[in-house]
């Protein structure tokens, strides 16, 4: 049993599901809706685990509150391939496992698309992060998390003893979230210097073109199969020169093992939990300032709350910058006044914002009929 089995927060509910027509296994964590009802995305991948899916809900519980959205924290994860023949079936049932679950409102996670959330949402009309032509605001291509990862940097930086313009920038995983800060920190003067998805890292200590890492990618391969650079094995990024460093895959990469061969001065979460906790109190020994997750890729969650709200792609990002912007402030403040990581100011404001909102209302949901 991990720490996050019922403490003050949750989680509420923890459900297993099972169709055995496909067969499709799949596992639901609502922690707290004590803010609202519970977004949280669904993780697509043949090893994902109950415990995990435990764990993300309540980052994403933090991650809500501390974003100030009017949304409690939850997670899915299907026990599947990705590449599956049946993806649209697998999507189909799992919104029908999740019909009677109205306080949990599926978004998109690693596996998932704007289409599959369509698909969710064409069944039982509850989803976040719709395509386009059906009123939402697709946040992977307008890559609102890696702008999110983008405006913490701008904050952060100077915090970390860093100068965006010129810092060297590597990017672990290229997907949605990598690409997108990569692009965004580009802009502001970052340079990219190293790349990694599944296929391995590519290199190139004064600077990577970003368009051939984009068209590799476009074109379904490893960002190692654009010129440009040296390839090396996908753990050796995390090694290598640079001043920030974004983890934008998996969990759990940078641990205790390894935390020390990193050079980076400032790493943005762009992942969920990608560097353990003991990891990061080592990190932070060394002067390294890791931006907890809750906040640095907090943009995807704040765009898919304004979609539910209605709101324009415009407003989302105004929203993302503004929130993103006070709260990285806010927390960096905190951290240094209190002595205190990062992490542990953010969790502690944010727990205080949603055990305030269990003052006012209970956690669980729906909500009493009166
Ligand atoms: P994605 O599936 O688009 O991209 C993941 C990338 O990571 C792929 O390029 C894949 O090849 C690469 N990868 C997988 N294993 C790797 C490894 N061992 N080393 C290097 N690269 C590896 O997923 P995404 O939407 O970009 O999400 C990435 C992470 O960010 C996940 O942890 C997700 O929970 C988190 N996140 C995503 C969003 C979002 O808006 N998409 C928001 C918040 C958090």
């Amino acid at each position: 049993m991990d720490a996050i089995l019922h403490d003050e927060l949750g989680p509420a509910k923890i459900l297993q599901l099972y169709a055995p027509e496909l067969p499709l296994r799949a596992f639901v964590v609502v922690d707290n809706t004590a803010l609202g009802p519970a977004i949280g995305g669904v993780r697509i991948s043949p090893s994902v685990t109950i415990q995990e899916v435990r764990r993300l809900a309540r980052t994403m519980t933090l991650k809500n509150s501390i974003a100030g959205l009017p949304h409690g924290g939850a997670k899915a994860g299907i026990v599947v391939d990705p590449h599956h023949p049946r993806m649209e079936e697998v999507f189909r049932t799992f919104a029908r496992l999740i019909g009677s679950l109205p306080e949990y409102i599926p978004g998109p996670d690693m596996g998932c698309d704007e289409l599959a959330m369509a698909w969710i949402h064409d069944e039982i009309g509850r989803s976040c992060g719709l395509p386009e032509e059906i009123g939402g605001l697709p946040l992977d291509k307008l890559g609102a998390t890696g702008f999110g990862v983008a405006i913490c940097a701008e904050v952060a930086a100077e915090a970390a003893g860093v100068t965006l313009q010129g810092a060297r920038m590597a990017v672990q995983g290229f997907g949605n979230v990598g690409r997108a800060a990569a692009r965004f920190l580009s802009e502001r003067g970052a340079v990219l210097v190293a790349a990694s998805d599944s296929g391995g890292t590519l290199h190139n200590p004064s600077g990577l073109a970003l368009e051939p890492l984009l068209e590799a990618k476009r074109a379904g391969q490893s960002v190692t199969t654009a010129k440009g650079g040296e390839v090396l094995d996908k753990e050796a990024i995390f090694a290598l020169d640079c001043e920030i460093l974004i983890p934008a895959a998996n969990p759990d990469v940078i641990t205790a093992a390894n935390q020390q061969q990193v050079r980076a001065k400032l790493i943005l979460e762009g992942a969920n939990i990608p560097v353990t906790g003991e990891a990061e109190t080592a990190l932070a020994e060394r002067g390294v300032l890791v931006l907890p997750d809750f906040i640095a890729n907090a943009g995807g969650v704040i765009m898919a709350a304004a979609e539910v709200a209605g709101r324009s792609a415009d407003e989302a990002f105004a929203f993302i910058e503004n929130r993103l912007r006070a709260n990285t402030g806010e927390i960096l403040d905190r951290s240094r006044r209190q002595a205190v990581k990062p992490r542990q100011a953010a969790a502690s404001l944010a727990r205080e914002r949603v055990l305030q909102a269990m003052r006012i209302r209970p956690y669980t949901f729906p909500p009493r009929q009166r």
